[in-house]
């Protein structure tokens, strides 16, 4: 039988007239039993999230200031929805008890966990499904870390007894009893959880886009949607700047092999963009998926001669990294050279330490560093089937008088990843795309 966890972004979940687009949504399809809501999101661009207004407020309060604006006009945003709405419901009680709760410094994340808690009452109202707090089902280690676990018992058994249920997104609870938050953007990983819990046939995540875009549209005109992406690409793609989805929420969905669909809330025909473990025959169209990048890299060049021979060296230099606190991107090496490329920011004030401690363990013969270095991913699952990619690339940059400098493909062959200078970066990705756009 087919069952869907939807999840809602916080602009799908703005204002009233967006909670009805999400109630037709819901009611269009009766396998869509659960459903994880974030905190109310922009209504138009220069507007605040709750999120945001919560966490402002909570600084307010914690600094013993007085509160009572900040937390009316976040009253405020809820209880328009549900004038708007015209369902019966208070959320007074919840108001004077999260006050009071500021007040008496409870934390940041309970503090930003109100945003999904209250929505999410909301919402079960007005789809008259069960509200589950997450922080019964939703737990957190002692360290800080998921207890997926534990959450996968209690929140499976748990959703047992409901068969159609509200869950809000992005918190859990401490073993202490104490509210805890993902990462921004965490209630893409509620969603998962309680996918997997449930078992479903499909995660519907909802947001403001019709799913991934080949490439960043600030900087692609019109880039295509695609339409099949695997949970390996995703993650490159992800890592690599593109963002739709939150970066860790894929893994709790991937060890189930349950697809995530992404869904626009404002254009629900659309098909979206379905991430799997492995895309059907037919959907291998293009032999890219999709490029992204970043820039601001910075490339420690190392070079010795009858480095090659010298057993350990790569191993002393990476040793250097580690104990500086810093995590290396690529490591593209020649026989007497090693490159490390990491970000500019991990970089900061440690270079001078990274460069003294580098000589003292391998007295290289040179070691510099670059900065303002440019990565622009090329991934596709099609690359291993496809011959000449790789020079479709780089021709597409040599035609386009982009100078390329460092290249690095992964054995698996589901991406190259190629270094330019900053200021070639747009330029880059414009020629790679262009070349693949057929
Ligand atoms: N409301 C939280 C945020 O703004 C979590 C989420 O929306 O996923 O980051």
């Amino acid at each position: 039988m087919e069952l869907k966890v939807v999840k809602f972004g916080g602009s799908s979940l703005a204002d009233a007239t967006q909670f009805k687009k999400v109630k037709e949504i819901i009611t269009a399809d009766e396998s869509r039993r659960y459903v994880v809501p974030s905190a109310p999101g922009k209504r138009f661009s220069a507007d605040t999230k709750v999120t945001d207004m919560l966490y402002e407020c909570y600084e307010h309060a914690s600094k013993g200031e007085n509160i009572d604006v900040l937390f009316d006009n976040i009253r405020e945003r809820y209880n328009s929805i549900i004038k708007d709405l015209g369902i019966d419901l208070s959320l007074e009680d919840d108001f004077c008890a999260i006050k009071y709760a500021f007040r008496h410094k409870s934390g940041r994340d309970y503090a930003a966990s109100r945003g999904e808690y209250l929505n999410g009452k909301i919402l079960a109202k007005y789809l008259e499904y069960d509200f589950i707090d997450a922080a019964n089902v939703i737990f957190f280690k002692i360290d800080g870390t998921f207890d997926s676990e534990r959450t996968n018992e209690v929140l499976s058994e748990t959703l047992k007894n409901h068969t159609h249920a509200v869950i809000p997104g992005f918190y859990g609870s401490m073993p202490n009893d104490t509210i805890k938050t993902f990462s921004r953007g965490g209630s893409d990983i509620t969603g998962s959880i309680v996918a997997r819990a449930a078992n479903v046939t499909l995660y519907e995540n909802w947001t403001d886009v019709s799913g991934f875009m080949m490439a960043d549209p600030r900087i692609i005109k019109n880039p295509k949607t695609i339409e099949y992406i695997t949970y390996r690409e995703l993650r490159e793609l992800s890592y690599m700047g593109a963002t739709v989805l939150h970066e860790d929420a894929v893994f709790p969905v991937r060890m189930m092999g349950i697809p995530i669909n992404i869904k626009n809330t404002n254009a629900p025909d659309d098909k979206g963009t379905m991430i799997v473990s492995e895309a059907p025959e037919e959907a291998t169209g293009s032999v890219i998926t999709g490029i992204a990048g970043k820039k601001n890299f910075s490339v420690i060049r190392i070079e010795k001669d009858m480095m090659n021979q010298e057993l350990g060296f790569g191993r002393r230099v990476l040793e250097v990294f580690e104990k500086c606190g810093v995590s290396f991107e690529h490591l593209p090496s020649g026989i007497d050279t090693m490159s490390v490329v990491v970000s500019e920011n991990a970089l900061e004030e440690k270079r001078d330490h990274i460069m003294t401690e580098i000589c003292k363990a391998v007295n290289p013969d040179h070691v510099t560093i670059e900065d303002g270095y440019a990565l622009v991913a090329v991934v596709g699952r099609g690359m291993v089937s496809t011959k000449g990619t790789a020079s479709k690339v780089f021709s597409s940059l040599s035609d386009g008088g982009v100078n390329i400098k460092m290249i690095d493909q992964g054995s698996s062959e589901l991406n190259i990843i190629i270094g330019v200078r900053n200021e070639d970066f747009e330029k880059a990705m414009n020629c790679i795309y262009s070349a693949f756009d057929n």
